[in-house]
């Protein structure tokens, strides 16, 4: 029986409208925003980014899973993995009775036609997506468009016969769904973290690699029967949507500036091509705490945001370069005046740090969330800030 997909919602956003305010809405954080993005009480004053939070992927997501529970009230609703990488609205699509496939494994050799999968925003493998539509369920597809672009992309350097450098984490669903469609049009692709990597690629492309160590360091980077002699003549590039713009674009222009060393400018368009996929939700939300950081005498920024996030983890890194900066993944890591429980920038653990917020005197926070993060949290976040400076 083949699978019955939805890709454009179940005709119930009105129903579902007054549940999602009731759960993601802040009518702090939106007063806050008619009145110029900041925020006085006392001796705080919070300036909130001008782009931040739920963008319009994440926001079509969650709208979508919570029409999937209205409309299938009595079938099984299972999502492939988090929806998006927030464990607050995670745990609130738990809570409805949606279960994830990444954690109840067994489920997945019973799906059959009466299973309803929600697959997430970044999409899903194409392996993947096979294996559920032989199985004949029904299918809730929110891949978000710009994830699509970044296939469509790959797909196209693979049919032109180019190899697919992804700018990308290789453990994140998104950089795992494209590369599987770069390989499943018959291309190559090669996933690189950052300059280093990059740099082992551009000192192979000027014939100053070893090839078993190459191949040793990307082994799970890279498409399989990968050759480094004949697959890094012709690169495509393509990024994560959600990687650092001014990181991308570094990366892309030292691979260029290999390409032309190695075969001169005349075949450069031979040799390298670049579309710039990072979503312009992320590059508006980097843009706006740049701004943010440029514009106010800011004293210490918070980002709030799941700590699997790519894009909270940029823009942390992006404010850590010049403030002090704490990473929170939810309001309740803001602990008490002393003590807040965060994430550094760079590392995967969380930490707890005492004495973060100056016990006296005037205090500028500045504020920004990542793209899988609902106002209510950015909200309750100001209400204890404002709480522990009283
Ligand atoms: S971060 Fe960008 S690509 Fe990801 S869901 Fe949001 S808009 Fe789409």
């Amino acid at each position: 029986m083949p699978s019955l997909i939805f890709r454009k919602g179940l005709d119930l956003k009105h129903a579902v409208a007054g549940m999602l305010a009731d759960n993601y809405h802040s009518d702090l954080v939106e007063r806050i925003k008619a009145e110029d993005f900041s925020y006085r009480a006392g001796r705080l004053t919070v300036h909130l980014a001008r782009e931040f939070g739920f963008c319009y992927g994440v926001d079509r997501a969650v709208d979508y899973a919570y029409q999937t529970r209205q409309r299938f009230p009595d079938r099984p609703v299972y999502l492939t993995g988090e929806i998006i990488h927030n464990p607050h609205v995670n745990d609130k699509l738990a809570s409805m009775g949606i279960r994830f496939l990444s954690v109840d494994r067994a489920a997945n050799d019973r799906l059959g036609p009466g299973d309803v999968v929600i697959l997430p925003a970044f999409g899903v493998t194409v392996a993947m997506l096979q294996q559920l539509e032989r199985r004949g369920c029904t299918l809730i597809d929110t891949t978000c468009g710009s994830v699509l672009n970044v296939w469509k992309n790959v797909r196209r350097y693979a049919e032109a016969g180019f190899t697919s450098v992804i700018h990308g984490k290789v453990w994140h669903e998104e950089t795992q769904a494209t590369a599987s469609h770069a390989a499943g049009s018959g291309g190559k692709f090669l996933v690189v973290l950052d300059r280093a990597e990059t740099q082992l690629v551009c000192d192979y492309i000027a014939g100053r690699g070893d090839r078993a160590a190459f191949l040793a360091k990307f082994v799970r980077a890279a498409s399989e029967g990968f050759d480094p002699d004949a697959d890094l003549q012709r690169i495509g590039l393509a990024n994560q949507t959600t990687m650092l713009m001014s990181e991308s674009l570094e990366l892309g222009e030292m691979i260029r500036a290999a390409m032309v060393d190695r075969y001169g400018d005349a075949a450069l368009a031979t040799h390298y091509q670049a579309f710039d996929t990072i979503c312009s939700a992320t590059q508006d939300r980097q843009d706006a705490v740049t701004a943010l950081l440029r514009d106010k005498a800011i004293d210490l920024m918070i980002v709030i945001g799941g700590y699997n996030s790519s894009n909270t983890a940029n823009l942390a890194r992006i404010c850590a370069a010049s403030r002090t900066t704490f990473h929170i993944a939810d309001p309740d890591c803001l602990q008490s005046r002393t003590t807040i429980r965060h994430r550094p920038v760079g590392r995967k653990d969380e930490v707890v740090t005492t004495g973060w917020l100056p016990a006296e005197g005037a205090i500028t926070v500045g504020l920004t969330s990542g793209a899988s993060t609902p106002d209510n949290l950015v909200g309750a976040a100001i209400s204890r800030l404002e709480t522990f400076c009283a």
